[in-house]
């Protein structure tokens, strides 16, 4: 991958040390002033897109806000980095040449002590999905895999612009449809109380703009709208249906409130049409 002639990020001074294998790195972060960032329009999935910098070129945000150790591959959001279960360390750290050799699948070099690039970027998700299996109930580990997951089908799409012909279009939509699922296992576990959401501090789904739990039942619906596709003409129905039901959930949650922006609610209402309409058109085959 060419090297931009700007530099895109820089490194903590404070060493992170890893919990598992107790190597120390330094942590990198992106660097997003002087022109570096240009934000456009925000895409029907609430992803943010950026315009290349003239000096910047191509800036891809959402392959750094992951922590990766280098020397074992543990992986989290930087708030919980620290915070995995003790007794979960020997499991972790037993599964290094795994994680390793499971990333090499898709991405045969994959190294995290030089810069993040697309490809590095994108494995720091599907590593942290791998690695908060091992994360309290505390850290909504289902979410935070939800989240990642839809992530790395984004950054898919780009390295499938970047560099096509590589079969990333179709590992793209292996991962919508696993986010899919994560994201309908996140609203039954907020439901049943079996996972809290309540510590969660930045729902995203991207980067800039926190859409709150709002923002997750939109995800959970868009999903199973555009990906869930699967089964016979009732399954399908079915899964409609529900996915009506949790979008409109966003209807009835504090109407007045002023947390919820008003951009979601209207997202909401149209694809709560779309998929009425589909109903529909499935109903009459
Ligand atoms: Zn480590």
């Amino acid at each position: 991958m060419e090297e931009s002639p700007i530099k895109k990020s820089y490194y903590q001074k404070e060493p992170v040390k890893c919990p598992v294998c107790k190597a120390s790195f330094q942590k990198e972060e992106m660097l997003s002033g002087r022109g570096r960032l240009i934000a456009k329009d925000i895409t029907d999935e609430l992803r943010r897109v950026y315009e290349p910098g003239k000096k910047a070129g191509e800036t891809y945000p959402l392959i750094y806000p992951v922590t990766v150790c280098p020397d074992c591959f543990y992986s989290a959001y930087p708030e919980d980095f620290q915070l995995i279960k003790s007794d979960s360390i020997p499991a972790a750290l037993s599964q290094k040449e795994k994680r390793k050799r499971d990333i090499n699948l898709i991405f045969p070099i994959v190294g995290f002590r030089k810069a993040r690039n697309l490809i590095t970027g994108t494995a720091s998700h599907i590593l942290a999905v791998g690695c908060y299996s091992f994360q309290h109930k505390e850290c909504a580990p289902t979410f935070k895999k939800a989240m990642s997951t839809l992530r790395t089908a984004w950054l898919f799409d780009d390295l499938n612009k970047r560099y096509p012909g590589q079969n990333y279009d179709r590992i793209r939509i292996i991962m919508y449809k696993k986010a899919m699922n994560y994201y309908e296992r996140t609203i039954n576990y907020a439901q049943t109380g079996e996972e809290r959401i309540d510590a969660v501090k930045h729902f995203g789904p991207d980067l800039d703009k926190n859409y709150g739990f709002e923002g997750v039942l939109f995800m959970s619906t868009l999903l199973l709208f555009k990906y869930g596709d699967q089964g016979s003409n009732e399954q399908i129905i079915q899964k409609l249906q529900k996915a009506k039901r949790i979008v409109s959930r966003i209807f009835g949650m504090g109407k007045s409130s002023k947390s919820k922006p008003s951009f979601i609610l209207e997202l909401a209402k149209n694809l709560y049409k779309k998929i009425t309409t589909k109903i529909a058109e499935l109903k009459e085959e």
